[in-house]
């Protein structure tokens, strides 16, 4: 058996779409499209493509109570003063996190919903935070449908982000080419990514 769980309210008549390939949070835009070209011949029309959203590292992550021009773009509503939204934000992400702690599926569920609300309300994407509250949502459904411990979870999540970082690090600075034959043929080639 299945257990499909969504992270997002499904309004009545709404089209519930899957990603063909891996979220634009993580994956470039320009290799999305060659995915999607290479593996399923159509050219995506979503909104993180349309407007070529940037991976996790490039998406605003402050909301600031007096923003300048450029934070102004976070907001739906882009001007005056943002100190009650902020209050409002903070304090429910800060609900959403303690809620996950709670025995009770529904007080976990209740406090990821303000939070979602929050967000949807004062909030434009792409921005940090909201997936920032999808990640809790994960948490959440790994811990009350499967049965694990939050402390748990959090271990097994700080283990795969220490992996990831690793991973990229060797990306980053490919350890030196070791070649025993030396003549010749024994030139470095570097990676051609
Ligand atoms: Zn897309």
């Amino acid at each position: 058996m299945n257990l499909l769980v969504a992270t997002t309210h499904i309004n009545p008549g709404e089209e519930v779409t899957i990603s063909y390939v891996p979220e634009f949070y993580n994956l470039p835009l320009e290799q999305r499209e060659l995915r999607l070209l290479r593996s399923y011949w159509f050219h995506c029309t979503c909104l993180a493509c349309t407007n070529s959203w940037g991976v996790r590292d490039q998406l605003p992550d402050i909301l600031a109570r007096i923003p300048n021009f450029e934070q102004e773009l976070c907001f739906v509503v882009r001007w005056g003063d943002k100190k009650d939204i902020c209050d409002e934000i903070n304090s429910a992400r800060w609900t959403a996190e303690f809620g996950l702690s709670s025995d009770c599926l529904e007080v976990s569920q209740e406090a990821l919903n303000i939070l979602c609300v929050a967000l949807n309300k004062h909030v434009r994407k792409p921005h940090l935070n909201f997936l920032e509250a999808d990640d809790l949502v994960k948490r959440m459904i790994i811990c009350k449908y499967l049965g694990y411990d939050i402390n748990e979870v959090t271990a097994m999540e700080k283990q795969r982000e220490l992996e990831k970082e690793k991973e990229l690090e060797l990306k980053m600075n490919p350890p030196a080419e070791i070649n025993p034959k030396k003549g010749k043929f024994s030139k470095f080639i570097p990676a051609t990514y």
